[in-house]
């Protein structure tokens, strides 16, 4: 991956895809895959991700999108940059956001997910020196090779679920990741990680622990980072909504931007030292993302890409109403309403996580109980604003044709024509904004799309707790003292 390959001036589409055709161990309905990027199940979304490359390397994007990293080198995306200000801040956010657009924030694990945590936890590289001087060195050098090559990293920090009854070391042997071995070259790892988003078509992924390990957890107290390549690596997809979408026109959304969820298993996975950031401390996996500012730089961007999500289903349910002929409807605006005040909420924390930000060794870093806030707020609006959605379609997201083979047809054309009558739209641009529509809130993808937003940053008792130890409860508490002092 190092050096140009094509003489860019960053990192294009076309060597993305290259760097995929590496022999990596993606498994799907019981066989491997031989190359990512012409399987049927995943090309699409190997496309849109390497599509993400191109815009960025586009000469009108190149300032917007990228940024000169210190001590020369090709031009790398700004999700590596270290905002040195409350502007650069805003400027990283805004290149985020017109990646997260291409897709309509579909896409949760573009590549500059798993960079912002890696970010995050440069910055606070001292915590690593604590753990020791060759885990810090690890991890710096590892950030200096994968920002200079612009990798797009896949993460897995979460361990297969299993029986929530036992802790992680109580489950069933070698279930969980662990080392079972090590030498003078690093350490073997064996066991499972639940789910790596985006693994089919990432470079490299980060291995960590961000649930809580008890002492006497050592062995699975470990984090690293290895090429999707790795021998004894194995990927197995879930379902692939990509195959199952006929045309882009049937599953605009899904037909490219299934970027995968995979099982990540250990088959004795070799890891040399040099790639190996924790080792068999049960605190450094907590420290790693909540004493840096992994965490935080990580559920930054995944709110900034949410809010453009949200920004797009606000615009599906305005251009539903629309459509259907309901939009002028007291009650019908009333909702719309609502659901524009909740796209506005969302911009607002991004902003207000980086207007309330702090300068924290040398960076302009966005407001962690901000951050936090708006995960709690956001896992439970999304099936908010999905159910409200639904609650304004009736069943015009169902009586719509099976494909779009069915336009070819003269005598179902001509039916067509005459039942999908709408007085904002064409029938075919009615059928095909329809089926958009259902794409992004009912189908199979959509769905995925509602579990993730659910669990993706934990679930419910996990996102609350990590509010409830964040908040300025001094603050609020003080204000309690005050007038309970003037009762006395
Ligand atoms: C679509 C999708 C993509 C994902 N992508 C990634 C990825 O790329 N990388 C990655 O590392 N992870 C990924 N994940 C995993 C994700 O981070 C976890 O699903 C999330 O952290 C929740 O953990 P869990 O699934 O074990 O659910 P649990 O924590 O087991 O929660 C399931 C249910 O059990 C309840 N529960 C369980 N334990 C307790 C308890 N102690 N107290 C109270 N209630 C409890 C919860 O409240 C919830 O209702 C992904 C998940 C999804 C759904």
């Amino acid at each position: 991956m190092t050096g140009t390959v094509d003489g860019s001036v960053c990192k294009t589409g076309a060597e993305h895809l290259a760097s995929l055709r590496d022999g990596r161990g993606v498994y799907i309905d019981g066989e491997q895959v031989e190359d990512v990027t012409t399987h049927p199940a995943f090309r699409n979304s190997v496309a849109s991700a390497a599509a993400l490359y191109d815009f960025q390397a586009r000469p009108e994007n190149l300032e917007r999108m990228t940024f000169a990293p210190e001590g020369g080198g090709r031009r790398v995306n700004r999700c590596w940059q270290k905002p040195r200000t409350y502007q650069e801040l805003v400027e990283r956010r805004q290149a985020l956001v017109l990646w997260a657009e291409q897709s309509g924030g579909f896409v949760g694990r573009s590549p500059d997910h798993v960079a912002s945590s890696l970010l995050g936890q440069v910055i606070g590289i001292d915590v690593f020196r604590r753990h020791g001087d060759e885990r810090a060195k690890a991890l710096l050098d590892y950030f200096d090779y994968a920002s200079r090559n612009d990798l797009f990293l896949t993460y897995v920090i979460i361990n297969p679920q299993a029986d929530r009854s036992k802790a992680w070391g109580e489950q069933d042997e070698e279930l969980v990741a662990q080392v079972v071995d090590e030498d003078a070259a690093g350490i073997t790892v064996r066991g499972a990680k639940m789910l790596g988003t985006s693994a089919i078509m990432a470079n490299e992924v980060l291995v960590a622990n961000l649930q809580p390990l008890r002492p006497g957890e050592e062995k699975l107290a470990l984090s690293f980072a290895i090429p999707m390549a790795t021998k004894g690596l194995k990927i197995l997809s879930r379902k692939s909504y990509e195959a199952a979408a006929p045309s882009v026109f049937d599953n605009p959304i899904s037909s490219r931007f299934d970027e995968n969820d995979a099982l990540i298993y250990f088959d004795d996975v070799k890891v040399p030292w040099e790639r190996v950031f924790v080792y068999r401390d049960t605190d450094m996996c907590r420290a790693q993302f909540h004493d840096t500012l992994g965490h935080t730089f990580q559920n930054y961007q995944a709110q900034i890409r949410l809010s453009v999500k949200i920004r797009l289903l606000a615009g599906i349910a305005r251009r539903l109403a629309e459509t259907i002929g309901t939009a002028r409807m007291p009650p019908i605006s009333e909702e719309l309403g609502w659901i524009a005040a909740q796209a506005a909420m969302v911009e607002g924390m991004v902003a207000g996580m980086e207007a309330a930000g702090h300068m924290q060794d040398g960076c302009w870093v966005p407001n962690k109980h901000l951050m936090y806030a708006a995960q709690v707020l956001t896992q439970e609006l999304y099936p908010r604003i999905i159910d409200k959605i639904r609650g304004l379609a009736g069943g015009a997201l169902i009586m719509l044709p099976s494909s779009a083979r069915d336009f070819a047809n003269p005598e179902l054309a001509a039916i067509i024509d005459k039942t999908q009558r709408s007085p904002a739209a064409r029938p075919d641009e009615r059928v095909g904004f329809l089926k958009l529509a259902w794409d992004a809130i009912g189908s199979e993808f959509g769905s995925r799309h509602t579990q993730y937003e659910m669990f993706y940053a934990g679930a419910r008792y996990v996102t609350c707790g990590h509010s409830f130890r964040t908040y300025d409860w001094a603050g609020a508490g003080a204000l309690v003292d005050r007038l309970m002092a003037e009762q006395r």
